[in-house]
């Protein structure tokens, strides 16, 4: 049985005031049964982790470099996540992907030594609204999952985001039919690659657009183990209802 995962990605939004929403998400869920991690900005990061220490919510981090330390002025390893609290990091997000030119080669390279470093990689992955006006989806998907994944991921180091470029914060969301027939792929090439125990362990979330009125229709597709959350991960009064329809679909 997979576990459900709820996952925040705050992007670049978050002081050190924005803490204060952790602590109402703590508060309401005290004892949630679906994991729960939120990914602040890296300057938040440590304080996150502190704001939720002896709580059931973790912290991520949203990249981290290929290395473990070195001359890359400006950049944050793997080890330095692990270091300040984060169990997790998002990696190849479309936003790093396009702001910074980030090859599925080099989102491998990051997975790798967050892996290594202890954290579960979560690899976005998607396609863009011409990608999947060209019929071409399936084909961007199986690309960047060849080219993507480390070889030796694991159920435990390992979550894949099913993110539509075209549905990340525009509020279009593909149909329940378009997002079941990507996630039933990715599975059916998780299992081809890693075989049936880790690929029917590693989780695949949906992200685009996930808000509380479309969360529980999204949830009932087979094979999306929860959400990575964009902008209704901000305001614990938006994540939290998101959370409670994981949690009845679970
Ligand atoms: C995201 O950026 O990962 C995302 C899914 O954003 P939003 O929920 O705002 O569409």
């Amino acid at each position: 049985m997979r576990r459900k995962l709820a996952a925040g990605n705050w992007k670049m939004n978050g002081v050190s005031a924005s803490l204060d929403e952790l602590k109402s998400l703590a508060g309401t869920h005290a004892d949630p049964s679906v994991d729960v991690l939120i990914c602040p900005p890296a300057t938040i990061v440590q304080s996150a982790a502190q704001t939720v220490d002896n709580t059931p919510i973790s912290i991520g981090g949203q990249d981290c470099h290929a290395e473990s330390s070195g001359a890359h002025t400006g950049d944050i390893s793997a080890d330095m996540l692990r270091d300040a609290g984060a169990t997790a990091v998002i990696l190849g997000h479309s936003e790093r992907r396009e702001d910074h030119e980030e090859s599925s080669e080099m989102v491998r390279a990051k997975a790798r030594s967050a892996q290594a470093s202890g954290l579960t990689a979560v690899i976005c992955l998607g396609e863009s609204l011409a990608q999947r006006e060209a019929a071409n989806t399936l084909d961007i998907i199986a690309g960047q999952l060849a080219a993507s994944l480390p070889d030796n991921s694991t159920a435990e180091n390992l979550v894949i985001a099913y993110e539509p470029i075209w549905a990340i914060g525009t509020g279009k969301v593909p149909t329940l039919a378009q997002i079941g027939e990507v996630h039933d792929f990715i599975r059916t090439r998780l299992e081809r690659r890693f075989g049936a125990g880790v690929g029917r362990g590693v989780r695949i979330l949906y992200g685009g657009s996930v808000k509380p009125d479309n969360a529980a229709d999204i949830f009932r597709v087979p094979n999306v183990d929860g959400a990575l959350v964009g902008g209704a991960s901000l305001k614990a009064s938006d994540f939290s209802p998101i959370i409670k329809a994981l949690e009845e679909s679970a």
